[in-house]
């Protein structure tokens, strides 16, 4: 399988290279160059099979014809070693859980499966991989655990001073090792800006090897696409029949784009709800047809406070441009804190269901959304377990919430973190430094 660039100025490559680039040289991001629909055989028996079954079978439509299926299997086992269950919250609304991974949130799955490809590929070539990346809060983790004492793999981890909660900071600024956090005296946007000029420093990339563990990078994107059809095996033994609507809490567009890329596989979703905080730069685009970025505001949903998402560019993409068949698809909607706040102590009132700030969004949209359909049923993405927004909920609930035990333990770390201004230079002078 080749890989374009959605800027179409560069040659096509293949999954090393795609994978370890993370952005091609024009700046744009890879896709695969077919989406085939998977077999009827498939989407017959998908409701027998198990999560890595499901994973591998769609891995080998990406990934097959680059690493052969004695690596690739086992590799997907041990990314999908946690399970994802779907869980009924209220009449016609459940909540696929995504949060019962090492991190405790969905970015377990991309970033376990980019580190193990990484480690593959490495394997066979003696090279430092540097990996960079930018962090709104649950990346970091998840790639930190990800690629903790992967050899032959270094991180760097760049998250904006202040903004990210204190567990979630915890998560990666408490490993050590090969994983190497610095805090940014800026927002997460500047931070992503800043690993983007990194990628196009050519002289900085003569000299080391660099890639991103951001979901611009297709070995977290597409294997995001697994729970989609995982999600809907499970949804059609509880409600046979149902036509499908699907609501993903979205904050740079990769989980989306990954259960639209299954849909473009022949899974049976109707439509997806792009579910936003007051970052509504999608939900607008999908109103107006014009598509503005602008500076992202602080929000109680932080995983999701993205100003330019990065990976809308695919979604364009794949629907050719055509604002026309993207709203036949996705639908936009947005909450602001006070209606985060209001959800969460309303799903756990009402039906006993504790939702985390991005949860929460996903539940209000798609609540909002089902009645104006027919025949449909519905699930909200859990992209993150309650617990590592403890305060907030603690705050929005009046009481305290128990944390599990595997982030107490994290909690207790010390904190290991290097800081800088948001200054290209000095980024580029620590990374050569730690060459
Ligand atoms: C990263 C993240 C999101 C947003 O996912 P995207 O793929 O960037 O749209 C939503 N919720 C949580 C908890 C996250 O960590």
């Amino acid at each position: 399988m080749k890989f374009y660039s959605t800027n179409h100025q560069v040659p096509d490559v293949d999954l090393r290279t795609a994978v370890t680039k993370g952005l091609a040289d024009d700046n744009g991001l890879f896709m695969p160059e077919h989406i085939a629909k998977m077999t009827q055989d498939f989407f017959e028996n998908l409701s027998e099979k198990t999560l890595p079954e499901i994973g591998y079978q769609v891995a080998s439509q990406f990934f097959g014809d680059d690493i052969p299926a004695e690596d690739l299997k086992p590799l997907v086992e041990e990314v999908l070693n946690f399970d994802i269950p779907l869980v009924k919250v209220s009449e016609g609304i459940y909540t696929l859980e995504l949060f019962h991974g090492p991190t405790l949130a969905f970015k377990d799955v991309g970033a376990r499966f980019m580190a193990r490809l990484l480690g593959y590929f490495t394997k066979q070539k003696s090279e430092i991989i540097n990996v960079l990346v930018a962090t709104s809060g649950d990346t970091g983790s998840a790639v930190a655990n990800g690629f903790y004492k992967v050899p032959g793999i270094r991180v760097f981890i760049l998250y904006p001073k202040g903004l990210v909660s204190p567990i979630q900071e915890k998560q990666f600024t408490t490993l050590g090792e090969n994983i190497i956090s610095i805090e940014i005296d800026g927002t997460f946007d500047d931070c992503q800006h800043l690993v983007k000029q990194a990628f196009l420093d050519k002289e900085l990339c003569n000299q080391i090897t660099l890639t991103s563990a951001n979901s611009i990078n297709l070995a977290r994107l597409l294997p995001q696409s697994f729970y989609y059809y995982y999600g809907v095996a499970q949804m059609m033994k509880m409600e046979p029949g149902k036509k499908i609507v699907v609501s993903v809490p979205s904050g740079n567009f990769g989980n989306i784009c990954a259960g639209l890329i299954a849909k473009r596989t022949g899974l049976s979703i109707d439509k997806f709800i792009s579910a936003t905080n007051v970052n509504d730069i999608v939900p607008k685009y999908l109103e107006t047809g014009k598509f503005e970025p602008r500076a992202s505001i602080a929000t109680i949903a932080n995983a999701m406070d993205v100003g330019n998402p990065s990976n809308f560019t695919r979604i364009l993409d794949l629907y050719k441009g055509s604002h026309a068949a993207i709203t036949n698809d996705v639908i936009g909607s947005a909450y602001n804190d006070e209606q985060i706040r209001e959800t969460i102590r309303e799903v756990k009132k009402e039906f006993n269901y504790l939702c985390d700030p991005h949860g929460a969004i996903g539940y209000r949209s798609l609540q909002a959304y089902l009645p104006t359909t027919e025949n449909s049923v519905g699930f909200f993405l859990e992209t993150a377990h309650p617990a590592k927004f403890n305060e907030t909920i603690e705050a929005t609930l009046g009481e305290p919430l128990e944390i599990p035990e595997r982030l107490k333990k994290i909690i207790e770390g010390e904190r290991k973190s290097y800081s800088l201004n948001v200054d290209y230079n000095a980024l580029k002078k620590f990374l050569l430094a730690t060459k």
